[in-house]
């Protein structure tokens, strides 16, 4: 095995230096299992932040449906194949009736880049809302509707044709408590007469139906129901981002877009969907998919292959069999009532929130200014790992621990966690 330190070197070398490593003492992880990762050294940490590895490190079943049709047959889309129907068939009876029409990919940036080219193909026009810090892919389209990126380091802003909304954080944005969705909807009402205005028409609103790099931030109730209404009211249509957050993880509901109360005209999936092999999909209605259809072919020399698909279909059925939507809900509660307990004994705790094993912990300086703790929540992050949890920090401001582990995390490593950070803020 390379030492830590030849691993370090050949990276600088031979990878590209725009990518970056977690944590000040960064890990060098050597195994998976279950909600479990492994240093060279043996050491064992409590993953609470890979939520792509959804069903478990490296689980059993997903690694043998990979093999069994590794070894049987991978190839493309253009030959009858009953792992592609059959997933695809299984997948949409997840969804609300009527989105029934499966497009596969190999990443989430791949499925949202579908997504607007097919969103802009049916309304003839390119003018996009997005929510301000959203993150939707690493593509050069994405990059233009991420204000995440555009606005952050080395980015050069939004292009014209982007609109955006301001964050709708009711609890340090533009519009503060429960009640103000209706607010930040009349926020997409002002882009969409602007839009109108010069002359242009509406082609997509995309969002998250609870933000992941915006800090997982659950939006005020109503706040996407309303969009979604006037958006389709002036012609455009709604796309639901659910890399992060779809597949069972949010507890109540297998979809994020379900917790808001809305159904899309565009779903998008990715990062849990495979458990870790690169599988995504844009999945939406028969008459928008038919429109789309205009002569140009649509092909991907991997996405829906036979191997994708098999693991694709193992994952639903690990979902299902070990009853990890629910375990999502009820650990997810249960963390939920631990972390709002710290909240109550340590002012820096100015928010906790999310759905299921999608939590987020707003560390705030005061609780009179809301100053975002960005430095406090780097160290906390650091000095959890130290003490074996890996957790993550993300939002605008840096200062938003965020809690999305695979979904078999159970009640005791909610109560280590929690004591954890207990012992870390005391
Ligand atoms: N959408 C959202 C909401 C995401 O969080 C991400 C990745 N962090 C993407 C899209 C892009 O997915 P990928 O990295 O698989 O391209």
């Amino acid at each position: 095995m390379l030492a830590r330190k030849s691993i370090y070197t050949l990276r600088e070398t031979h990878l590209s230096p725009s990518l970056s490593l977690s944590y000040n003492e960064p890990l060098h992880i050597v195994k998976g299992e279950g909600q479990y990762l492994y240093d060279a050294e043996g050491y064992q940490y409590l993953d609470a932040v890979n939520n792509i590895q959804h069903v478990g490190h490296c689980h059993p079943k997903v690694v043998a449906a990979a093999q069994l049709q590794y070894e049987k047959l991978n190839i493309n889309t253009r030959y009858l194949d009953e792992t592609i129907v059959n997933y695809a068939q299984k997948l949409t009876d997840k969804m609300p009736a009527g989105l029934d029409v499966c497009f596969f990919t190999n990443s989430g940036s791949e499925a949202n880049d579908l997504a607007l080219r097919i969103a802009r193909h049916v309304t003839q026009s390119k003018e996009t809302i997005v929510l301000d810090a959203a993150y939707h892919g690493n593509l050069s389209s994405l990059i233009e509707i991420s204000p995440y990126k555009h606005n952050g380091k080395g980015g050069s802003g939004a292009p014209d044709f982007v609109h955006t909304v301001p964050m709708p954080d009711s609890f340090r944005g533009k519009y503060r408590g429960k009640d103000s969705g209706t607010a930040y909807a009349n926020e997409v009402q002002i882009l969409l007469d602007e839009i109108q205005e010069s002359g242009k028409q509406v082609s997509v609103f995309i969002a998250e139906s609870l933000m992941g790099c915006g800090g997982q931030l659950v939006p005020p109730q109503g706040f996407l129901k309303e969009s979604f209404q006037k958006v389709r009211k002036a012609g455009g249509l709604c796309i639901a981002d659910e890399v992060q957050i779809g597949f069972g993880r949010m507890g109540d509901h297998f979809w994020g877009f379900e917790t808001q109360d809305i159904v899309p005209d565009i779903v998008t999936m990715g990062k849990p969907m495979g458990n870790g092999h690169p599988l995504s999909a844009v999945v939406t209605t028969k008459a928008i998919a038919d429109e789309f259809n205009n002569g140009m072919e649509y092909f991907n020399s991997f996405g829906g292959n036979p191997v994708s698909c098999a693991v694709g279909h193992a994952v639903l059925n690990v979902i299902e069999d070990e009853g990890l939507q629910q375990n999502a809900k009820d650990v997810g509660k249960y963390l939920k009532s631990l972390l709002n307990e710290l909240k109550e004994k340590y002012s820096m705790i100015g928010d906790v929130r999310g759905h299921g094993l999608f939590l987020g912990i707003e560390l705030v300086r005061d609780l009179e200014s809301l100053d975002p703790a960005d430095k406090e929540a780097y160290q906390i992050e650091n000095a959890m790992k130290e003490k074996g949890i890996l957790i993550s920090t993300d939002g605008p401001d840096h200062n938003i621990l965020k809690i999305k582990p695979p979904l078999v995390f159970n009640r005791e490593n909610a109560l280590f966690l929690a004591e954890t950070l207990d012992e870390i803020l005391s």
